[in-house]
């Protein structure tokens, strides 16, 4: 196979953000995707509960009142005209979905179904609104199925089993990228005028996680390694209800059916910390609660757990003391059967993982790393921004979840990742072909897989005292104590002392399969080496932000401080492994930040 190749428009990752460029980019540009992944393995693929938008399909609702929820959950981080504009297309962006074919769940009359979620209310009454549209719990998995056939339909060409390992810059230009094939280990050069990352999250630093291995922060960590930075990194989100111990996902969609947490004594605890919105509340409102009722010796037989009860008797006994009612007005009674055909497959993994029968038995579950805010800092337009003052990066763009618009700000809303890959992927796209439209293809620089292959030869050739897998460990479980849910001085002081020696021991491993053809241990270990400089970002980053913000919650600074801290920051890493921070501004059009209360 020829190894050098040139596009219009190259596209980094298959998963819904990637898939949803190519397919706007491809009538006006050449475009191929690159994937380390058979694209329909992304983690799109494992999205469950919806993707938010206010069709107002079964009650009233508006895209102010969700561009209002998504500031407020942000707490107040997030931008205000990215997330207006997120909002407002959101709506249309569901019905192209449609349109494509995606197999939504339908209202009685045919309509696209919605459900309530965390964060989103009714603004005039506070109470959860139904924005929620969903397949049944396989949302994302029907967005990748219908955005993939779309792009076999329209002729994309993919790389499959291609990993990104460089970014290609000429004159602080995009010039292309390089990267491995996975089946026979050569590196291939793809040259293009336009190159849009969309590669992903990266929460395989923390060892309890819902994230896809391949969520390695490949992207982030290329860019850094070429000089631009990152936005936001020491926001990352913890969903309340993985798995105990295991971290898989049983979707916030489970408790918008419903479903209600109890700790040891049997209390509906979240009554305590969102009076108003209470098991609904926002991710990081109930992760903290979840902790705080163990820090008081509430968690299930000392073990660091709470239940999530969602048998029909527990969901009816609650829905009637909150006077829940269905759309036409007739109270909220469900049966098991019902419950079962809204989560099929949440109540597999119980049966599969914990041996639980979720209608009979409550579920037990500890918060999980489950999405990073942070990352590459984009423009609303998908362009990749080299610093503090906007300055974009001709021909780079950003989208999904490796990119920080910002839309999430310090916390995202449930279903509002989706919105986001469907939203920013569709104008990376466009705008990315636009852009090639009228830009002529750069000159590729000399020697352009030199500093990937240095990269790579540097692993095989490293003194071998050390071992990835020993590592790997000693980062998840650092990250997961002290760069977790609550965090203080001293706790990420360690980390990222800890953190700079991993890095060191990192120079050490020597990959013990010398093999060209899917060689997994080679990549795997450049994958760490991604986790560890986004992890040491992460952790200087927090450890600078003296204040409690959104997933951002720090012990020694619990109150949000909007006089210092109402900033994004932006981290680069230089060659010495130094972080050095700066700040933005946040966009503030129309909502003045207020104390968040749910
Ligand atoms: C279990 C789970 C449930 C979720 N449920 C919801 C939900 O209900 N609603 C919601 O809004 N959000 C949900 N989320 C979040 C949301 O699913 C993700 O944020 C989103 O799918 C990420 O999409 P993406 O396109 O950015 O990345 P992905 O879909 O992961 O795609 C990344 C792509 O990049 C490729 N890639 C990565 N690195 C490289 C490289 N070096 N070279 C080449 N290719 C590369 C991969 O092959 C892959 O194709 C959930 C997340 C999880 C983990």
């Amino acid at each position: 196979m020829d190894t050098l190749h040139t596009y219009d428009v190259l596209v980094i990752g298959g998963g819904g953000a990637g898939l949803m460029a190519a397919l706007h980019a491809a009538p006006r540009a050449r475009t191929a995707v690159i994937s380390k992944l058979y694209p329909l393995r992304s983690h799109t693929g494992a999205a469950q509960g919806g993707i938010g938008a206010a069709l107002g399909n079964v009650e009233e609702d508006r895209w102010e009142w969700h561009a209002y929820d998504t500031v407020k959950g942000s707490d107040y981080l997030g931008d205000q005209d990215a997330i207006d504009f997120m909002c407002k297309e959101a709506v249309q962006s569901v019905y192209d979905l449609e349109h494509f074919g995606l197999p939504f769940s339908r209202t009685p009359d045919g309509r696209i179904a919605q459900r309530p979620f965390g964060g989103h209310t009714n603004n005039e009454t506070g109470k959860p609104v139904r924005r929620s549209c969903y397949a049944a719990d396989r949302t994302g998995h029907m967005i990748l199925q219908t955005l993939y056939q779309q792009c076999i339909k329209n002729e994309i060409t993919f790389y499959d089993e291609f990993q990104v390992v460089d970014l290609l810059l000429v004159d602080g230009r995009a010039a292309g990228v390089v990267a491995v094939e996975l089946a026979s280990g050569e590196l291939h050069t793809f040259r293009a005028r336009a190159v849009i990352f969309a590669t992903g999250g990266h929460g395989r630093m923390w060892e309890i996680t819902s994230n896809a291995y391949s969520f390695t922060g490949d992207g982030p960590a290329v860019l850094l390694r070429r000089g631009l930075p990152v936005e936001d990194m020491e926001f990352f989100q913890f969903h309340p209800t993985g798995i105990y111990k295991l971290g898989i996902l049983i979707t916030e969609a489970v408790r918008g059916e419903g479903g209600i947490l109890l700790n040891s004594k049997g209390e509906r605890f979240m009554e305590k910390y969102a009076p108003k919105i209470k098991d609904l509340a926002s991710r990081d409102v109930v992760s903290r609660a979840i902790y705080l009722e163990t820090r008081a010796g509430n968690d299930i037989n000392g073990q660091r757990y709470m239940l999530l009860d969602v048998r029909p008797e527990t969901v009816n006994r609650y829905a009637a003391l909150d006077g829940r009612t269905r759309p036409d007005g007739s109270p909220y009674v469900v049966s098991a059967e019902e419950i079962l055909s809204k989560i099929p497959d949440i109540a597999d993994f119980c049966r599969t993982y914990l041996g639980v029968d979720p209608v009979k038995q409550p579920i037990p579950i500890q918060p999980t790393a489950h999405y990073a805010m942070g990352g590459i800092p984009t423009s609303i337009r998908g362009e990749v921004l080299a610093d503090e003052t906007g300055r974009v990066v001709p021909g780079l763009y950003a989208a999904g979840e490796c990119a920080c618009v910002s839309v999430h700000g310090a916390n995202r809303l449930g279903t509002n990742s989706l919105v986001d890959l469907i939203v920013f992927g569709k104008h990376a796209g466009l705008n990315a072909a636009d852009f090639a439209a009228s830009a002529d293809l750069p000159p590729l620089p000399e020697n352009p897989q030199a500093f990937a292959g240095h990269q790579l030869a540097a692993l095989r050739g490293g003194s071998g005292k050390e071992r990835a897998a020993q590592i790997g460990r000693e980062m998840r479980a650092l990250m997961f104590d002290e760069v977790g849910v609550f965090r203080t001085e001293q706790g990420l002081e360690k980390a990222v002392e800890t953190l700079q020696d991993l890095r060191r021991r990192f120079t050490d491993i020597r990959v013990g399969d010398a093999g060209k053809a899917y060689n997994t241990a080679l990549l795997n270990a450049w994958e760490l080496g991604n986790l560890l400089d986004l992890a040491l970002v992460t952790a200087r980053a927090a450890l600078a932000r003296r204040e409690s913000r959104g997933a951002h919650a720090r012990d020694d600074y619990p109150a949000r401080d909007d006089q210092n801290w109402l900033k994004h920051s932006l981290a680069w890493l230089d060659e010495a492994g130094q972080v050095h921070l700066k700040y933005k501004p946040v966009t503030i059009t129309h909502y003045t930040p207020k104390e968040r209360t749910y």
